[in-house]
Order: structure tokens, then sequence, then C-alpha cells
């Protein structure tokens, strides 16, 4: 009795003498992931449950009536007890809960505990060092207890009713269970190598991966969960996991396994809305000098962003029916990899700058862009965005500034441009109307409406109009959380056709160049989502669709596609063209360097070939028109 009494105050001491590994509950709840090996890590219990996983194995050796976490018997170190390395850590986060559930979403932790040796004496012990909490550990009465099931050196079938009920076990395959014993069963386990001799890296054979979906499906049959061992251990093998339905992945990668798991709804888009895609005929007039130019940005979007979305879409896009193709570099002077800033205005001048400025050259001083150009030989222009007006890509066809955040002063260039026609997103520097800027915008003729229904009526020269996308909520591209956002219209969608009949009508015989961007997709980027990503390109690609028909309905159009930058550093991990079913993964929140992809259709669309400079675009655009500029 007094024995007992010290040790508790002595437990006690040591409990409040180490806050420093107090069990914080997990902001995840990984319920498929199993981290295996624990022995290995210094504080084993806390990183895997930390990092939200569902299962966690506990190898225990029994020495001296005590029980000891080690995988060899000679690896038995003092100081790495059950008690110490599991049950006080356990117990800890018990205390720690404020509703009495281990990790969010009402998440239940499974121990799977493996005897080395000696499985009875292990059992027996951990029997007595429970019993002060047994309704923590008796799952079966308590949603929110741990459960544990016993693996490794287990006892035989018949002997389960011997142990408290609190005891569950790891089946066996080739094992038979009475309706008793199998109650008895958490989950059943198999060696991956007797199915198998995948590596992990391509993919199962099909005759592989019969066997294990046969083998799963009737686990499932009788109600239990299924978990390989021995199997590789990479995010290809994850992956076909959970599309399997294998309930634990066993890993010795926590950290890799749980981002992977963490990050999966972002990196995975099932696709159910399929468009066919317009097939350009081809048979234009045979000009030599496009009479209309349209140039369609999709921001951030590289040779991934168009796969991913071509994948989705059953392996057809609109851009993927364009003849010409190339690649753009994309750099700015003073940065690996460029912002909108910088990238658009390469395209928009055919002078690359430095990062952050607008329409300026290095040292700041204006150039002109593609608008200013063309005016000169009669051509009107437009712009539309889904961004807002004065966001970097537009900005850098009518704005020059050497900082892209001075918002004021690039709404206020607005007046002297060459534009005919701004559509885009309002910016708060807009809404006085009695404001200078405002002022400013009438006595330059400059009429400011707010909806796209007014580009078809205006009779005026020069229109702003402030219209955007229908979101179900405010929408920012650096923020992590734009995988729901639900989108009811598009604004580059409905734009186009309305954007080239007024400019049609105000080019007469000298034609217009019209910039549309799809500027969500580098959103989709910075926030690491694949669905976003997806919905933002696919809506960018059926625009292209509408253009490639108009240019085949009018004869004289070039219809060059393009981006600024990639962002977010994507790959593909799968895709499934049958299903639009499409899993990636992000390196960055960041743009890269990478070059991006250049589609080209109509007259003049053989200059828009091979690897280009951003530069280019403007210059070739200028050549094409045959315009000189120096
Ligand atoms: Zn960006």
């Amino acid at each position: 009795m007094k024995i007992t009494f010290v040790s508790t105050i002595v437990g006690a001491a040591i409990w409040i003498a180490a806050p420093a590994f107090a069990q914080v509950k997990p902001t995840a709840y990984l319920h498929n992931l199993h981290s295996h090996n624990d022995y290995t890590r210094n504080h084993p219990f806390a990183m895997a449950y930390g990092l939200g996983f569902g299962s966690i194995e506990v190898d225990l050796f029994l020495k001296d009536g005590e029980l000891f976490v080690a995988h060899e018997y000679e690896e038995i170190a003092a100081d790495k007890t059950f008690d110490r390395l599991y049950l006080k850590p356990i117990l800890e986060a018990f205390a720690n809960s404020s509703d009495g559930f281990l990790y969010p979403q009402n998440g239940q932790l499974q121990l799977l505990i493996d005897p080395k040796a000696d499985g009875d004496g292990v059992l027996k012990v951990l029997t007595e060092k429970i019993k002060p909490y047994r309704d923590l550990f008796d799952s079966k009465n308590n949603p929110k207890a741990v459960k544990i099931v016993v693996s490794g050196n287990r006892p035989q079938p018949d002997e389960f009713r011997l142990y408290d009920e609190i005891f569950f076990f790891d089946g066996e395959l080739n094992k038979m269970y009475t309706d008793a014993q199998l109650e008895r069963i958490g989950l059943f386990s198999a060696s991956f190598p007797k199915f198998s001799e995948w590596n992990g890296l391509g993919r199962l054979t099909y005759q592989d991966s019969i066997k294990v979906k046969t083998t799963v499906d009737s686990v499932h049959s009788l109600g239990k969960k299924f978990r390989f061992w021995a199997a590789p251990d990479t995010k290809t093998t994850w992956y076909e996991w959970l599309k399997i339905g294998i309930d634990y992945i066993n890993t010795d990668q926590p950290m890799a396994a749980a981002e992977f798991m963490r990050t999966y709804p972002k990196n995975n888009h099932q696709n159910d809305v399929f468009y066919k895609p317009y097939m350009p005929l081809r048979t234009g007039k045979t000009v030599k000098h496009p009479k209309n130019i349209i140039l369609l940005i999709s921001d951030g979007a590289g040779l991934s962003q168009l796969w991913a979305a071509a994948m989705a879409n059953r392996g057809q896009l609109n851009v993927l029916n364009m003849p010409y193709t190339g690649y753009l570099f994309t750099g700015s002077t003073d940065n690996y990899h460029t912002d909108s800033a910088a990238g658009g205005s390469a395209l928009a001048t055919g002078v690359k700058t430095r990062n952050r400025y607008i329409g300026v050259d290095t040292s700041g001083r204006p150039v002109s862009n593609i608008p200013d150009q063309i005016a000169q030989q009669g051509m009107v222009s437009g712009i539309v965005s889904n961004d807002r007006i004065t966001g970097a890509t537009p900005s850098a066809f009518y704005a020059h500034v050497s900082e892209r955040g001075m918002t004021d002063s690039i709404a206020g260039q607005l007046q002297d441009s060459k534009l005919s026609l701004m559509v885009g997103g309002e910016h708060r520097v807009f809404t006085e109307e009695d404001s200078s800027l405002m002022k400013g915008l009438r006595a330059k003729n400059v009429e400011v409406v707010r909806g796209l229904e007014h580009v078809t009526h205006s009779k005026s020269d020069r229109l702003l109009v402030f219209a955007q996308d229908q979101v179900d909520r405010e929408w920012d591209k650096l923020k992590e959380d734009q995988n729901s956002t639900q989108t009811a219209y598009r604004l580059i969608e409905n734009a186009f056709q309305p954007a080239v009949s007024f400019l049609e009508e105000k080019g007469a015989d000298k034609g217009f160049f019209l910039m549309v961007e799809g500027a969500k997709i580098d959103g989709g980027g910075h926030s690491n989502s694949l669905p976003f990503t997806i919905t933002e390109y696919l809506s960018f690609d059926r625009m292209v669709g509408q253009a490639l028909a108009y240019a085949d309905t009018n004869g004289e159009t070039l219809v060059l596609v393009t981006s600024d930058h990639e962002t977010g550093g994507l790959v593909l991990l799968d895709a499934d063209k049958h299903n639009g079913h499409v899993v990636g993964n992000f390196a960055t929140t960041d743009h890269t360097g990478i070059p991006v992809p250049l589609m080209a259709y109509g007259p003049g669309a053989d200059l828009f070939q091979g690897f280009l400079d951003n530069t280019d675009i403007a210059k070739r655009i200028y050549q094409v028109l045959n315009l000189s500029v120096e």
C-alpha cells in the first residue's frame, strides 16, 4: 500500500516536471495512416499522434516485470518503457482533450500492440497497467477510448476469450474463426510479399492488383479492416492503397505520409462536367497579315496545369487543337521567377523588367505597350480580366508604374490609355463618384458602368465595365482555403462575345486587339488546390474555344494563347482521362520559372513557334502587323 502511494507521487511529479511533452490535440485526424517502426523515434507517440495518425504500432518486450518498447531484446533501454513512451502521453492527451476525444472529428486511436516474445506475459502486465484507466481503453463501450489490437506474438483464436474484452486481435487470412472469435478480431493484416513482388513504383501488375482487391473485398465483407505490412512505402503505394480501399496504410515515413494524406483532398480532382472542344477548320482566308489579334493569357498555367485540365476533360482541350505551339521563357530581369507585373509587362510591351514593375523598363522609364503602338494605325484595343481591372496583368496593357501596389496611380492611368474597352473587377478607388479619378475618367469620355450587359448597348467609344465572377464567397488568391470555392457565373466566358462585337464595331476596317486574362488559375497554384486550378483552366479553355470559332468565321484573326508564368510547381502523379480523375502535387506556393506553353492559330501563327522569350510576343505581333517599332 505504502509503495503504491509513493510511486503515485513520483509519477505525478514526473508528469508535472515534463510540460515540454504536453500532448496537444492534433489538428488533423488521418484515420487510415498506421505508424510502423515507432520505436526508432525519440518521442514515438508524440510524433505519430501529433501528425494525426489513426493507428500506432508498439513493439513490446517483457523484462523483469516491466514492459519495454524495443524491436530486439538486445535493444532494451532502461528509459524506453511503455509507461513513459505511451501510457503517460496517452493519459495526458485524454486529460488535455476538452471533449474527451483524442482527435478532431471524434477520431479514435488504435494502438497495435506487437509483443515480440511471451505474448501472454506481455498482455498480463499490460492488463494490470491499464486497469486503473480501463474505461479509456474499452473501445467496445466507449467511443472515445483507445482501441487496443494485439498483433505479433498473440494467443490462438480459442484463447481470445481468456483475455480482457478490451483487447482485440490482429486477424490472419489463413485462419478459421468462429463468430465469437471473429468478434474479437480488430483488423486483418497480411504480409505484402506473399501477394506481390511490386517495388512501389509504376503500378501493381494486373494479376497482383486483382489478388489484392479480392482479398481486401473479402475482409470488408466480414465487416473488418485491412492492413498490409512489409509493403513498399512510396507515394505511389499510398495512392494505390487509397484507390483499392485498404483501411490502414503502413508507413515508416510518418511526416511524408501525413503530408500526403493531409493534402490529398486538395491534390486530387474529380471532374464531372465534360465538354467537346472546338476543332478549328484551318480553312481561313490565306491573308498574310491578320486584321485582328486576340491574346489570351492563362495566369499561372504551365504545361502541368494545361495537361491536368486535359486529363480532367477526357483528354481534350481547345488549346490542344491549336496547330502552332511553342514555349515562352518567363524570367524577369531581377529574378528567376517572374511575378505577374514583370511577366505581364514583357507580354504587353516586349520589354523585360523587374518584378513589381508595370509598363516601365528596369530604370523605371515608361515603355509603350501593344494598345499604344497599334493605335498608330487606327486599331482599337480592349482588355478583359476576371481579376480586378487594376490587377498586374491587365494594368500592364495601360499603366506605367514601378510598384504594382500603386493602385491609385494605376487606375488614374486608365484615362490616357489607348484602350476602348476595359472589363474587370472593381477596386475601391473607383467607388467615389465625385473623386478626381472618376471626374478625370469622365473628362476623357470614359463611360463607367457596372454589369456586362452594358457592353452590348453602349454607344461610347471608351467603356470601362466593372464585372466579375460570381463566387459563393470572397476569393483571395493567396488564401489557402480555395478548394471549395464555387463559381456560379464566369466572367471571361460570358464577356468574350460582347467584347469582340464591341471592338469589331469600333475597329471597323482597321481591326482590333483583345487581351483576355484567366487570372484565377494562378490562385489555384498559390493555394495549392488542384480542383481550383483545373476548374479555372477549363473555364479559360472554353473561352479559347470561342476565340477559335470566331477566328474561323472572321478569317482574319490571329489567336494567341500563353501564360505569364507557372504557379505552384505542379506535377501530376496520376490521371484517368476516361473518368476525369486527376492527382497532383504542388512543390511550392510561389511562381516557378519553368517555360510556359504557347499556342497560335490564324494568319501569322507560324511566327509563334519554338522556344521564344516572353518579350517576343509583342515584338512578333508588331512584325505580323507590319508595324515598325523602335
Ligand atoms: Zn501569382
